[in-house]
């Protein structure tokens, strides 16, 4: 039996600094505060909640996109399902149409029917809360929040979507622990497949790509390019009143740091794996869909990779699963890790 979590994009200790910040205005500390305790009390309702048993749109796209009108009730109204035509409302259709590209990204690319592996309906809920500032992937569906309208805008952008997306289809299939490094791996699957996601849609090569994930979820109100970077973990913001991205693309970091307040510390560690990926997929060149998310993804599919994996675990899943492509790919990703302080030679 599968166990619900909660796993939003903004990290816990970024809303902490706005909700405490002297200079942030009233709005916005609110926001980050009622963003905090909702976060964590959608967690608690929907553990107590069983497993998906809703439609399954067999080997066809189902969508099922709920408008919780600003309330704190996750499938409140029905906003628009499949086959419906637009409405008139941006989110509820950007949620509808990144759906669609999700699913066929997965399936062309890797063979996944829909987020289980089992033909799942896609289920979304916009308008979540008041100026919830965060998305999450609550165990059945993604939720997204508005923003405060201060720092941060509306969560339903192509990216933050596939990440939580990315975490059912993790849940899926070898469902991590949300702590330590399981949670870590958790968190970078989630932006991995975001990134390699995005890349697809634009039709990058690993070259090409700026390798960022939430570039669009911040208000020009703040210094930074976006949420995160796999090309330079702990460079994507530096911000007087957010603060700056401390995530670590070391793993002799991860070792030595530790915040107990965020899943330990799985926000900040999972620049490891991320930036593991990132220099992989330069190091073979081309899509980086291609050849490294192929590997990856038959890593976290692998029977073998546990649910309180650490990044050693699926480092060697990753080079098992490279040696089909050959001894020159399986040296790149040896190189890979080595290059984040795995040494697997
Ligand atoms: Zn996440």
């Amino acid at each position: 039996m599968l166990t619900p979590l909660a796993c939003c994009i903004v990290p816990p200790y970024v809303l902490a600094r706005i909700a405490e910040h002297p200079d942030a205005p009233e709005q916005a500390r609110i926001s980050a505060r009622s963003t905090l305790g909702l976060a964590n009390t959608l967690a608690s309702v929907r553990a107590a909640i069983v497993p998906y048993e809703g439609r399954w749109g067999g080997r066809r796209l189902d969508r099922m996109i709920y408008d919780c009108k600003n309330t704190r009730i996750v499938d409140m109204e029905h906003a628009r399902f499949e086959n419906e035509l637009a409405v008139d409302d941006a989110s509820v259709n950007r949620c509808y149409d990144f759906f669609e590209a999700i699913f066929s990204f997965f399936h062309v690319v890797f063979g996944r029917n829909s987020i289980d592996d089992r033909g799942m309906s896609m289920l979304g809920s916009v308008h979540y809360g008041e100026n919830f500032s965060n998305a999450m992937w609550d165990g059945t569906q993604v939720v997204f929040g508005d923003g405060d309208g201060v720092y941060w805008n509306n969560f339903s952008s192509l990216d933050v979507v596939a990440h939580e997306i990315m975490h059912g289809i993790t849940q899926h299939s070898v469902h991590l622990k949300h702590q330590g490094e399981s949670g870590a791996l958790d968190e970078s699957m989630a932006d991995v497949f975001a990134s390699m996601f995005k890349q697809y849609e634009l039709n990058q090569t690993a070259a090409d790509a700026d390798w960022l994930i939430g570039t669009e979820i911040f208000t020009s109100r703040v210094r930074g390019d976006a949420l995160r970077s796999l090309k330079a973990p702990g460079s994507a913001f530096d911000d007087e009143i957010l603060g700056k991205d401390i995530q670590v693309a070391s793993y002799d970091k991860v070792l030595t740091k530790s915040c107990t307040d965020d899943f330990g510390s799985a926000h900040i560690h999972f620049g490891v794996p991320n930036h593991a990926f990132y220099l992989f997929a330069i190091a073979l060149g081309g899509h980086s869909w291609e050849r490294a998310g192929t590997i990856w993804y038959a890593a976290l599919t692998d029977k073998d990779l546990k649910s309180d994996a650490g990044f050693i675990d699926f480092a060697t899943l990753t080079i098992k699963h490279a040696q089909g492509y050959g001894d020159s790919v399986a040296a790149a990703v040896i190189e890979a890790w080595k290059g984040v302080g795995i040494n697997l030679d």
